[in-house]
Order: structure tokens, then sequence, then C-alpha cells
């Protein structure tokens, strides 16, 4: 449900005029009801579990594995700079790179400490077994599926664990904030993704993400629907109210249902 967008009209919508609000917002305003073309998914904590990870411990043990003569130091300043880079994100919503973390770190990775460091994170990037189904569903109903994740991971690491989780091929448009200037909630990145699915109205894409203020919040500003999947490491926004809460993916196609 939209608000405020008077006047927008299309083959896929229709509006009417609201006497009252029935959420505490005065009328009389347009409520525009929208076909819904595509669903994007947060990747992290949505389409894969929530895992608490110690970053530096993981970065320890694959620095271990390759300078082990200065693994400690080594992994403390990776991770400091992979924190002081997270940080600016947060501040600015500028995204940012592995390549920036090394540059930062003063390390120039190999292919093979690359290749550790994915690999470390194998155990805690397994997608949701919903997610198979789900996708198939939302692609059967003609819908697009997108992903849109705030990460430093090139596209390559990303499409290896969905090749993994034989999800991939489930997904038409994926925008990682690493090949972009901007991080979510910045509205851009929203944008890239509904670019990334081949829709071109935010009224006909929902957004899926277990963070308040990046995922709902971004995508409501745009003028996405937005369905939060908590989970609890992830601060509250009070203000992003979202369209729906669901506990687990597959109850998402009953929401989608009422739109
Ligand atoms: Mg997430």
């Amino acid at each position: 449900m939209l608000r405020g967008r008077v006047g927008l009209t299309g083959p896929a919508e229709h509006s009417r005029r609201c006497p009252t609000s029935a959420e505490g917002i005065g009328g009389p305003f347009t409520i525009r009801f929208v076909t819904i073309r595509a669903v994007i998914f947060d990747w992290g904590g949505t389409l894969t579990p929530w895992h608490t990870v110690d970053h530096e411990a993981l970065w320890r043990g694959v620095c271990g594995q390759h300078f082990p003569e200065r693994a400690d130091a080594l992994a403390a300043a990776i991770w400091a700079a992979e924190l002081g880079l997270w940080q600016a994100t947060g501040d600015t919503r500028a995204s940012a790179t592995l390549d920036q973390v090394f540059d930062r770190a003063g390390l120039v990775p190999t292919e093979a400490f690359l290749a550790s460091y994915f690999e470390a994170w194998d155990p805690h990037t397994f997608t949701d077994p919903e997610v198979p189904p789900l996708l198939r569903d939302l692609r059967e109903r003609g819908l697009r599926v997108g992903v849109l994740s705030n990460t430093m991971w090139p596209r390559s690491a990303h499409e290896r664990v969905f090749a993994r989780d034989d999800v991939l091929g489930l997904i038409d448009g994926a925008v990682y904030s690493s090949e972009i200037p901007w991080a979510k909630p910045h509205p851009k990145a929203f944008l890239a993704a509904m670019a990334a699915v081949g829709v071109d109205d935010p009224g006909a894409c929902v957004f899926v993400g277990d963070r308040p203020y990046d995922d709902v919040h971004g995508a409501k500003r745009v003028g996405m629907r937005a369905v939060l999947i908590p989970n609890s490491d992830v601060p509250p926004f009070e203000s992003a109210a979202p369209d729906a809460v669901i506990t687990r993916l597959s109850e998402l196609p009953r929401h989608l249902d009422t739109w």
C-alpha cells in the first residue's frame, strides 16, 4: 500500500480515494494498487540463515594457513580494516570492497589466500532450505526474483554460493553493493536492484530483508513494499514499518496473495 503517489497510472494498477486513513494518517489521499512483478531479497540473514561469526577469528584461521609467522597481527589488521569500512558504509552509505580491506591492511592477497577465506565462510553461507521451493513458486507466478546485498564480496563469491546450493538459476538479477558506489539503504542501491530484475516501478516490487533500517526503511523510502524477517542480532529501527513480518520464508506467499 503506497501513500502520496497520486496520479500514477498504468496498465497494471488502479487507484481509489480513501476518505479516512485506517492507519492513523489523515486523508483523503490515494492508495495505489499495483500488481507485484518482482520480489527482491537481502542475502545474509534472509536467504541464508543468520550466523553469528567471530570475524577476527575467521581471519586468524585464514592467515594462519598462509602467513603463520604473523597470523595474529595480520588478522587483527584485516579485521580492523574491514570493521572500519563497514562503519564508514554505515555513516555514508558508500559501499566497500574486499580489495579496499586488503589495501588498508597492507596485504596483497594471493588467489590461494582468497580461496581459503571463502572456504572458511562456507559453513555460514548455506541457503535456507525453504529458498529453492519459494523461488520456484515466485517464478511460476510470473514474478521476477532479485537479490540486493550489502557486501564487500565480489559477485563471483556470491554466485559460487548460490550455484553450490542450486539456486543461482532461480535468480533473475542480483546487485552486490561491492559493484556499485552505494549500499542499502541508499535509494540508488534499490533502484539498481530494480533495474537488475527489469522492473521500473518500485510499487511493483516487494523487498524481503532482516534489517529494519537497511532493508525495510530503505525499501519503503523508494516506494517498495517491505517484508521483515527479523533476526535477534540486528538492531531495531522503530520508524521503519514493514508491510508484513514473517518468521520463515515459506510464509511469504500468503502475504503476496493479499497484495
Ligand atoms: Mg541481511
